[in-house]
């Protein structure tokens, strides 16, 4: 299965992600990944994509196709197929990939779309925190430490992300709303979208998931 799995910030693809890659053994990586390693290795890809980050500027789609299109054709299990996080998040990238794969075995078969509404959203995200020490995600909202603040593992002061907050959260919501709402209906019309509700706790829609996806 090549899929694709989409949804707006905080709908939860981290970790049905993970669940999926260990369901199926696919191929898992997230755009942010193939950026980390492709600059950590000094690859020219790697080296143009920094040049811009350094200046402050969005790395093209260009580039960013390329990288992407590299890390696929170098899977050594390619039969297995693989789950893109993150990509593409444009119309133009979805079409330029859809260009680059074509007829091959890298085409995309499955858009796997997390739905969740955009209040909830405001919850999971301006509600998380974590500890610094041993890792644990809290939410304030859904998922409390025992005691106001602090891990409950280790008693340490639980920190917030610096763009978990509501203006930063309305940016990153626009931002799908305008470049990857497009990219679902794009697919949409190609008849490979399957719509999960991801509302409810992990169980209920990894159940879900696995319905939709028939696995
Ligand atoms: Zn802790």
């Amino acid at each position: 299965m090549n899929m694709l799995i989409m949804g707006a910030p905080g709908a939860g693809k981290g970790t049905f992600s993970r669940l999926l890659r260990e369901e199926l053994n696919l191929n898992h990586i997230s755009t942010g990944d193939i950026f980390r390693e492709n600059i950590s290795k000094g690859t020219p890809l790697g080296l143009e994509a920094k040049s811009y980050t350094e200046q402050g500027k969005l790395v093209p789609d260009s580039v960013t196709n390329k990288m992407v299109k590299d890390y696929l054709e170098n899977l050594t299990d390619k039969k297995n197929g693989y789950l893109l996080d993150g990509y593409p998040r444009t119309i133009d990238q979805a079409k330029a990939f859809e260009e680059m794969t074509k007829g091959t075995d890298l085409a995309v078969d499955t858009v796997l779309v997390m739905d969740v509404p955009f209040e909830e959203l405001t919850r999971r995200i301006t509600g998380r925190r974590s500890c610094p020490k041993c890792g644990e995600i809290y939410n304030i909202y859904s998922n409390p430490p025992k005691v106001e603040g602090v891990c409950d593992h280790d008693g340490t002061a639980l920190t917030q992300r610096k763009d978990d907050n509501e203006e930063s959260l309305k940016t990153r919501l626009d931002e799908y709303s305008k470049n990857t709402e497009p990219v679902i209906g794009y697919y949409d019309e190609k008849g490979l979208v399957s719509h999960v509700d991801a509302l409810g706790d992990k169980d209920e829609i990894w159940t879900r998931i696995k319905k939709v996806l028939n696995i």
